[in-house]
């Protein structure tokens, strides 16, 4: 028998779905293909419940929002210190792809940008670019619970097309921050970028982090608890894009997007939220993802200051 979350998904669904706002990010031409108004909608409880509405179970990649996956890997790979002399953790309030360094401190602002999320990817340990990414696309797995692989077509086209993302990469490189062959380090974030996922792996994967860092279905830990913190601290203040404060405001969640248009939002302790719809608003968010989270946390009561 339905209860009131499934009422509560299918009715903020059936809301979404109305919404034709936005566009297909096109920069990655291959993401340009992506049909714009496929729309997908899960809660995965921190006891292994998912709620599931729209195609559920229909691939697309991961993109930005491998960011604090992977940051949260190099934190367990070389300790927070270690990490935090590479990386800061403030808002930046710049797109996403700006090529730029904090000017006092030389390092990138957070890892949530592209700056941050390479260093993150330049510090996983591994023998070689091959290795590395194996361990990336083996953690990703640990908090979705089943085996991802990446999808080759994305990772070709924006291997062909991620010109800024190199001219960061070497940026990086000329301030000392990334040590060793900058292509290498920017070649592995287009791989974890290309990771595909469904609407539900990523619920189960916030679901994880909302758990502690262990999978609620399969019951593996994915990140030790301290990381857990530290990775949704950063989600908090940096994980939308420089719509942040905006979406604080308005949903009170730790949350990550992508533009392959997918949003994933934690609330620690209980659940994982996810939606896929590829139509972005100017900052890169899904539109029907920001709308979802939000009519999600207004119902639900989910916004980290609401008392009851
Ligand atoms: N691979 C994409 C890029 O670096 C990810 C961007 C995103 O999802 O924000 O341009």
């Amino acid at each position: 028998m339905p209860n009131v979350v499934d009422d509560i998904v299918a009715e903020v669904a059936a809301l979404c779905r109305e919404n034709r706002d936005g566009a297909v990010a096109d920069y990655i031409p291959e993401l340009a293909s992506v049909p714009a108004d496929e729309f997908a909608l899960c809660i995965a409880t921190t006891d292994g419940y998912v709620y599931e509405s729209g195609s559920a179970r229909t691939e697309f990649t991961i993109q930005s929002i491998s960011k604090p996956f992977t940051y949260g890997l190099a934190l367990a790979d070389n300790g927070p210190a270690a990490v935090a002399a590479k990386v800061d953790v403030e808002p930046s309030g710049e797109p996403f792809n700006e090529i730029s360094l904090d000017p006092v401190t030389e390092r990138p602002r957070n890892p949530m940008i592209n700056a941050g999320a390479i260093t993150s990817a330049a510090l996983i340990h591994g023998a070689d670019v091959a290795e590395r990414f194996e361990r990336i696309r083996r953690c990703y797995s640990r908090y979705a619970g089943r085996e991802l692989t990446m999808n080759d077509a994305v990772y070709l086209s924006e291997a062909k097309t991620g010109h800024r993302n190199r001219a960061i990469g070497h940026m990086l490189r000329s301030f000392g921050i990334v040590t060793g062959n900058p292509d290498d380090a920017v070649d592995l974030y287009f791989r974890q970028c290309s990771i595909d996922v469904t609407c539900r792996d990523l619920a189960l994967m916030a679901a994880t982090m909302a758990n502690n860092g262990i999978n609620p279905v399969t019951h593996e830990r994915a990140l030790a608890t301290e990381q857990i913190e530290r990775v949704l601290s950063v989600m908090t203040t940096c994980g939308m894009y420089d719509a942040a404060g905006d979406w604080v405001a308005r949903v009170g969640l730790p949350a990550k997007s992508g533009v392959g248009g997918g949003v994933l939002a934690v609330l620690p302790g209980q659940i994982g939220i996810a939606v896929y719809s590829p139509r972005l608003d100017a900052h890169g968010n899904s539109v029907r993802g920001v709308q979802a989270c939000s009519e999600l946390s207004k119902r639900l009561e989910l916004h980290f200051m609401h008392v009851t």
